[in-house]
Parts: structure tokens; sequence; C-alpha cells
């Protein structure tokens, strides 16, 4: 048996944390995690060893133990390249913030701010101030409040105006918006008791009438954001159901989703309903999404009555779904760039990304296949620039799409392509795709930093 004698020529972990290749390390890992990953790697050493490896000198062990820490440090949150065409991406954080939003928030981050003091009387102040104003400026309402998400706007919305008694819904708007929201579950949650009228694909203002009984506090829109019911169908305008809740003495609470501040064919979209109509139209309430179309951080804002404002204000729930000070400046930046809707395209990523022209994105393909193909064709890959059709996200328009370009890499086997994506994955700032149709397509509408997706490509694919 040699193996033993083996073993002893490797450096003791004592040695190797006090030679001069490991300073650096210790400075920025620190000695605890150093130690812990030292010895794992003497430990795959050892092992590679008993099946007949030679034994790596000191930088060899250096570079494993470096590899071991990186990985180690590296972050699941790290930025990423989303080339999957659809733009809000829930999985994927959803709206990019603007650099104004940026800068407020780090800021925000980096001192005490008045976030409930009042700077003109000296007194406690209000959370919400910071944005009520502009809410009820961008929206037309009289009121507005401010949570953690839509989910939980809804979630208080109803809870503040409905416990105990009865919410009308259509069965057409009984709506699962993905990752176990449901909105029979929150109203139930919310201590409302459904009241469901008229059919999946038709309701008339006589349910809703028919079901208006003295235990009813309100009745429910909500914006079938994620599909769409087509063909023989009707549903109730708002401003119809708003005259039925107001008639009968009842709430009309709207759940845009959403919800967007402005007419969106200014980008060259189909027009979703916007907050301000809704507004209009008479809903007591209306709530909608902070980081869907809207592109700020993840908020849920409602707006509204102010009566029914100050009875969610009064809801002790309104304590536990608020949000921090580093979100609130956030949204403040990017509600005050909407009073500038002409510019928002250049300042918005959101709008700049849902408003680039398709042949500008097929012009950056054509630029970008060249470099790709060179890296992957080594690798039996091949590399065409396509047409795209991208998609909103995030319940937006859920069956319009736009038109856009890319890049479809296809390889020699089936397996190949999960093969690629996960080394795509697997990058510094790994890119992802989406496969189908026997490729791997990368839709290049959210690719602005053209620089840095070829860095990330070319320290993952050593050009041959
Ligand atoms: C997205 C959406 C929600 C949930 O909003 P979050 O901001 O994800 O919590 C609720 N209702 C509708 C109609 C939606 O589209």
């Amino acid at each position: 048996m040699d193996a033993p004698a083996d073993f002893r020529a490797l450096p003791s972990i004592d040695h190797l944390l006090k030679s001069e290749a490991a300073a650096p390390l210790l400075d920025r890992y620190g000695r605890t995690l150093v130690t812990d990953e030292l010895r794992a790697t003497l430990q795959d050493i050892r092992a590679a060893m008993r099946t007949g490896g030679t034994p790596p000198d000191e930088a060899g062990i250096f570079a494993a133990l470096l590899a071991r820490l990186e990985h180690r440090d590296r972050s699941n949150l790290r930025p990423l390249f989303n080339l999957t065409g659809t733009v809000l991406h829930t999985n994927l954080g959803r709206a990019l913030l603007a650099e104004e939003a940026i800068a407020a928030a780090v800021d925000a981050m980096r001192e005490a701010a008045a976030l409930e003091f009042d700077l003109d009387s000296g007194r406690r102040g209000e959370r919400d101030s910071h944005l009520r104003g502009l809410l009820c400026e961008l929206t037309g309402a009289e009121d507005a409040t401010i949570v953690n998400n839509n989910a939980a706007a809804v979630l208080i919305a109803l809870n503040a105006v409905g416990a105990g008694r009865e919410a009308i819904v259509s069965r057409g708007e009984l709506i699962e918006i993905g990752g176990a929201f449901r909105m029979p579950d929150i109203m139930e949650r919310a201590g409302v008791r459904l009241v469901e009228v008229g059919t999946t694909n038709r309701t008339h203002p006589k349910d809703y009438r028919g079901a208006l009984r003295p235990e009813t506090a309100l009745i429910l829109k909500v914006h079938t954001s994620n599909y769409r019911i087509e063909g023989f169908t009707a549903e109730v305008p708002g401003a119809e159901l708003a005259d039925i809740a107001k008639e009968a003495g009842v709430a009309l609470v709207n759940d845009l989703g959403s919800g967007t501040l402005i007419d969106l064919s200014r980008f060259g979209l189909k027009r979703e309903p916007t907050v301000r109509e809704a507004v209009a139209e008479g809903a007591g309430l209306v709530t909608f999404s902070g980081d869907k179309l809207l592109g700020g951080p993840q908020a849920g804002f409602i707006v509204g009555r102010r009566d029914l404002i100050a009875e969610i204000n009064r809801n002790p729930l309104k304590r536990a779904l608020r949000v921090d000070k580093i979100r609130i400046a956030a949204l403040e930046a990017t509600l005050k760039l909407y009073r500038d809707p002409d510019r928002l395209a250049a300042r918005l990523p959101t709008f700049r990304l849902l408003s680039r022209k398709e042949c500008d994105i097929r012009q950056q393909a054509e630029r970008l296949a060249p470099a790709l193909a060179t890296l992957l064709a080594p690798l039996g890959y091949a590399v065409d620039v396509c047409a795209c059709a991208s998609q909103i996200g995030s319940g937006a328009l859920p069956v319009d799409t736009i038109p856009s370009a890319g890049l479809r890499i296809t390889g020699a086997s089936g397996g190949a392509l999960e093969t690629l994506a996960a080394r795509l994955r697997a990058l510094p700032r790994p890119i992802l795709g989406r496969i189908g149709d026997g490729a791997l397509i990368l839709d290049l509408r959210c690719l602005l930093d053209e620089a840095g997706f070829l860095d990330s490509l070319s320290s993952g694919f050593a050009p041959s």
C-alpha cells in the first residue's frame, strides 16, 4: 500500500493557510470559510489519488480552492440576461427600475429618511404621504394607499370593505394568477363570502342585480389579465357596474392587475384599461401592481374613495403588509417620471424594451450571430437569425405578442439543446432563452448590454 505515503506528501492545512497564496483568499472570504473549503479541497484530492490521480502542486491546490470559494460565494440572485422573450417575467423579477428610481433607493438605503416623520411640523408623519399626492394626481382618485404587492392590495381591500359579508363576482373573472393566487381563495382568507354570478363566458347586469342582498358588501371586478375568453361573450362594463353598485349602496372594487397609468398605444401596444379610466368609471377602489407595466419595484397600489381608503388604513393588516423606505423612495421616483409621458420610453426600462423596433432587434441579431456561431460551431451547434414574438408578461395583453427577432440555435442531437441551455445558465452572468421547435431561441428584445453578453459568452465558451 503506497497510497498513505502519497497522502503524507500533501501539504497540511496549517501550512497552506500560512502560505502567501492564502493571504488574499483569507482577506476576501474570511478564515472560517477558507479553512472549510480547503479541507474539502484536500478531501477531493485524496479521493482522486485513491483512484490513481496524481497530487497537484500547491498552485494547483489553490486553484481548486479558489474555484470552490467562488462557487460557494456565487449568488443565485446575480444579474442575468433575460432572453426568454417575456419582458415582465415574474420568475425573473419583473420590471427593471429606472436610473432615477435606483438612485432614490440607494439614497434611502444609506441614510435616515423622514419615512414617518413630518419635517414641517416636527411631528409623526405618515408612510403613505410620500406617494399619495402623486397617485391621486396620476389617477384622478381622491385618496391612495400602498401595500406589499397587488395580491396584498386585493386581500386588504376585500377584508376592509367586506369582512363577514358578501362579495359578488362574475364566474368569468374567478381567476388564478399562478403561485397559488386564486381569487376564491383570497376572498375566503379575506373573510368575505363569494357569491358567483353569470357563467364563464357571459355575465349580464341582471345577474349582478339579482344577487344583491342586505348582506352584500361589494361587487368585485377582476381584470382577466392572463387569459381571454373569446367568441360568445358578455361582461358588464365598469361604468355600468359602478352604477349598479351605487344604486345598491355597495362598493365596487376593481382589481386591474397590471394596471397602466398611460395609454399603451403610445408605444405601439394595444390598449389596456388605465387606472384613471377605472377611477372615472366610478369604482370605489382600484388595485394594481407596482412592478408590472407600471415599471417600478414590487408594490400594490389601492386608489379610490377617501372613506374606503380610510377603512383600509384602519385595518390591522395594513401594518403587516406595509412597504419599506427603500421601495417608497423607488416608487416615488418612478411615479414622478409619469409627469412627463413623452420621455417615458427613454427613461423607464419597461417601456424602452417594449417599444424597441423589430428592425433594430433584427440588426442586433445579425451583428451577434457570427460571434455566437464562432463560439458554438466547434461544439456542433448552428446559429441563425430568426423572427420572435415577445410577450409583455405578468398578465398584460395575454394573447397579443410583439414582433421581435433573435438567435435560433440548433444542435446535432436532441439532448444537446438542454446541455447548451444548462451551460448558458451556469455562466457568471447567466443567459436564459427558451427551448421550442427543436431549437434554443434567444429573443433579443431585452438585450441592451451587447458587450456584456459577448463577454459572458466567451468566458464560458473559449473561442476555438
Ligand atoms: C398580477 C395580478 C395580481 C397579483 O399582483 P402581484 O403584484 O403579483 O401581487 C392580482 N390580480 C390580477 C388581475 C393580476 O393580474
